[in-house]
């Protein structure tokens, strides 16, 4: 066996890029994970003896299907279908379902693998997985949105079940489509299995705080990420990139906290607005309207709406990346750093490119990975199914007060295995290595499977 560390995990990513040609953004999410881990193998042979790494890189299994739907007008669409099941040693395959006209294999495989490690950072017993479609919901009306939906279920379902796969919501899949998606999930199976998908309406078995979980979640994990510095949100100007889901809540808490969001966007730019962005304005836009976010600027008269620009360029002191992979390159790192930002905290999944991370941490900026800052969600969804499977309902404020636990024990568990491991400060390597040794230490008892 090589016993020279280094050479084993650079024969492993090549492994990786050889078996998965041209999945840039999973080459990216592995790559990232197996630089952390070579602390991880000099302490560890028996993970090198048994390929625990190889294992936990190739997915268990992944599902590609057709869906066909027709619009309102008659025509006939045929979008693709993924779902890829990547590990399941901790729990059933958690993680959310994303529609978005870019969605490809290697997006899906990124995201599922990025899954599996902050599942087990959130120390719940969940496995991970991810899927989602190339439909665009966008300017989809209604009835288009829900055809669309039956027609994925109808396909997915056969994979699924509170035991087994447990999707949720992502970029494009929300209350409307998770909605949906269990209507006809209920309508095949003949089971009303409320475990099955989580993110529900809070009248039919949705959990209390699961809708705020990942934007406050973000904003809890900054919270404490600032506390082992002394400092707090206090008084602190932040940017959060996006207006969605993640977004909205990562600005209200931020607010509670005593920040102030000065910008927030969407594919088509960003506002500006130093009073604070209005979130009940926000919503109005984004999650009523389904409009633009000119149409914040277009009502609020102390906003602005930059076109294209980056919303890196705003000077603020924590920048909260929001909306959506490789959003924050190396020159907007340096952008931040020249305007004095000193946190970075990931809301989305893999929003900083690996250059603008060296950038950060060259310049002493604290960089909180996704897979640890914006767990809340998926650990909100896990309480869910607790709920579920013991027929409760927890009220806001108990739910609320366990996902602020929770976040500060997964920036605790980074901090502490960062120190462990020679790397103080460094909370892309604690949260790589603990949760993989947490997903190891399982693949390991249950043999060569
Ligand atoms: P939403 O669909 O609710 O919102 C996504 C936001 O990001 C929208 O404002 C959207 O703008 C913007 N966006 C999406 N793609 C792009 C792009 N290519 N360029 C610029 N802006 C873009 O998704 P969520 O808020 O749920 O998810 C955001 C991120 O957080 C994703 O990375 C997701 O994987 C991650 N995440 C989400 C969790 C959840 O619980 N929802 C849990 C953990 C991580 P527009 O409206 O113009 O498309």
């Amino acid at each position: 066996m090589d016993t020279d560390v280094p050479a084993v995990v650079e024969r492993i990513y090549q492994d990786v890029l050889r078996r998965n040609p041209g999945e840039t953004e999973f080459h990216q999410a592995v790559r990232e994970v197996l630089d952390s881990l070579t602390v991880v193998l000099a302490r560890h042979r028996e993970y090198s003896e048994m390929k625990t790494i190889e294992r936990i890189c190739e997915p268990e299994r992944q599902v590609i299907f057709r869906v066909p739907w027709q619009d309102d007008q008659g025509e006939v669409w045929i979008n693709r279908g993924f779902r890829v099941e990547f590990n399941s040693a901790l729990g059933p395959y958690k993680g959310g379902l994303r529609f978005h006209p870019s969605v490809n294999l290697g997006i899906v495989k990124f995201l599922g693998f990025e899954q599996v490690f902050k599942n087990a950072l959130t120390g719940m017993p969940i496995g991970g997985g991810k899927g989602g479609s190339d439909f665009d919901p966008k300017g989809r009306s209604d009835a288009e949105v829900m055809r669309f939906c039956q027609s994925f279920m109808t396909e997915l379902y056969r994979h699924l079940g509170e035991y087994t796969d447990v999707p949720a919501g992502d970029i494009g899949v929300g209350a409307r489509e998770i909605g949906y998606l269990f209507g006809q999930y209920k309508r095949i199976t003949n089971r009303y299995e409320s475990g099955v998908l989580t993110g529900k309406g809070l009248g039919w078995g949705g959990a209390q705080v699961r809708t705020e979980a990942t934007g406050y979640g973000a904003a809890f994990f900054a919270a404490a990420m600032m506390a082992v510095r002394g400092d707090s949100f206090d008084g602190k100007r932040v940017t959060v990139s996006g207006s969605g889901n993640v977004a909205v809540y990562a600005i209200e808490k931020v607010h509670q906290r005593g920040g102030t969001v000065v910008a927030c966007s969407d594919s088509s730019g960003h506002v500006v607005d130093e009073r604070g962005i209005d979130l009940e304005v926000l919503k109005q836009v984004k999650e009523v309207e389904r409009a633009r976010i000119s149409g914040y600027a277009d009502r609020v008269p102390s906003a602005r709406f930059v076109e294209g620009g980056s919303i890196w360029d705003v000077p603020c002191d924590v920048a909260i990346p929001s909306a959506t992979q490789n959003e924050l390159d190396a020159d907007a790192a340096r952008a931040l750093i020249g305007n004095g930002c000193r946190y970075v905290v990931e809301g989305a999944n893999m929003p900083t490119t690996p250059d603008a991370v060296r950038v950060l941490r060259e310049a002493g900026v604290a960089f909180a990975p996704g897979k640890a800052a914006n767990a809340g969600g998926v650990a909100t969804s896990a309480l869910e199914m607790q709920q579920n499977a013991s027929r409760d309902r927890w009220t806001f404020q108990h739910s609320e007060q366990r996902l602020e636990e929770i976040m500060r024990g997964i920036h605790a568990r980074c901090h502490e295995t960062a120190e462990e491991y020679g790397a103080p400060g460094d909370l892309v390597l604690g949260a790589n290595v603990a949760g993989f040794l947490q997903v190891a230490e399982a693949v390991h008892a249950h043999g060569l499977v």
